[in-house]
């Protein structure tokens, strides 16, 4: 997004970065195991400072328990803060999770909406969260800025701001929706494999000639 990037080829530019990610990610989605929207829901608020791999840990033996958004509900609270304690905040996660199971019970008949307004009325969902249920839940277009996406989308040049909702909807105007949930699966990937955050791995990089911080750019100046 140089200051004369015409939106026509930034939205080309931005096409081709996802024929880039495609060739090592085609098809991401989200790292967190779940067989309902609900579960992906209960993971997704337990990923909050914590990583992907200890959530799946903690999850494998938290969804044996709790089977359903009533569960949840109906869950006592030092039971499940002793159960999700690994994954830190624990009082705080608990608290979100029995709020939204009891606001999916009592609102929505124990389903999950599958509309992005909804999601983010319900306790402790932001619309991260919310994006990522839309997306690897319901297959349906949202698109997840996290840590990754607001470095990666900075270094390509698809935004130039720094607050996660800005960035969401700068991308929502070049992206095609049919692309967003890959996308930002896509680029988490890529932000901790090749992106990351101290030491880009440009030379190792598939969207290095998108890219307008590429570090290999200005040597090959020099
Ligand atoms: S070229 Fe470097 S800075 Fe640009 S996306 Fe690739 S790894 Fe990141």
């Amino acid at each position: 997004m140089s200051p004369r990037e015409k939106i026509a080829d930034l939205k080309k530019r931005a096409r081709k970065i996802v024929t880039g990610l495609r060739k090592r990610y085609r098809g991401a989605t989200t790292a967190l195991n779940f067989s309902t929207p609900h579960e992906l829901l209960v993971a997704t608020v337990l990923a909050a400072q914590c990583t992907d791999k200890k959530v799946n840990e903690v999850t494998a033996k938290l969804f044996r328990k709790y089977r359903s958004p009533e569960d949840f509900a109906k869950a006592r609270r030092s039971t499940l803060e002793r159960m999700i304690k690994p994954t830190g905040f624990f009082r705080n996660k608990a608290n979100s999770i029995i709020s939204l199971s009891k606001a999916i019970v009592e609102k929505h008949g124990g389903k999950v909406p599958d509309k992005l307004e909804r999601l983010v009325e319900l306790p402790g969902v932001g619309r991260k969260t919310a994006n990522v249920v839309l997306a690897a839940a319901f297959n349906k277009p949202g698109i997840v800025v996290d840590t990754h996406m607001i470095r990666v989308a900075n270094r390509l040049g698809l935004t130039r701001e720094k607050d996660p909702v800005k960035i969401e909807f700068d991308l929502m105007k070049i992206l095609p929706r049919r692309v967003w949930g890959e996308f930002s699966f896509m680029v988490t990937l890529h932000g901790r494999e090749i992106c990351k955050a101290r030491k880009p791995l440009c030379h190792l990089c598939d969207i290095e000639s998108y890219c307008p911080s590429s570090e290999l750019k200005g040597k090959r100046r020099g």
